[in-house]
């Protein structure tokens, strides 16, 4: 079951970002980092030069960059917390739940 999904809203919780909240736009599972809306900007300094239709491309390329799962707590739905995930077989299927122990709602 994984922790972390396309689309929760996730709070990070260290690095230079610590504190901050968006939405995770692509996972990698295989890498175990999430690309998470607004964080970990990163600045590319790039080499300027023309291409074939003679326009300049070049200078500073902001973008966003993955970062490590561990670095970032779901947020439940429900209560709006930061939060641990377990897992409950709901009819059948694993379902992702709240670790919180006054909430505990899937999702
Ligand atoms: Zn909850």
């Amino acid at each position: 079951m994984e922790r972390v999904k396309k689309n929760d809203t996730v709070r990070v919780i260290s690095g230079k970002d610590a504190g901050k909240e968006g939405r995770v736009v692509q996972v990698y599972r295989s890498r175990e980092r999430v690309m998470v809306e607004g964080v970990n900007r990163i600045t590319k300094h790039q080499r300027q030069r023309a291409t074939r239709t003679g326009a300049r491309e070049g200078g500073l390329i902001h973008e966003e960059a993955p970062i490590h799962l561990s670095n970032v707590m779901p947020i439940c739905p429900k209560c709006g917390r930061p939060t641990r995930t377990g897992s409950r077989v709901v009819e059948g299927k694993r379902a992702r739940v709240c670790k919180r122990p006054d909430c505990g709602s899937e999702f």
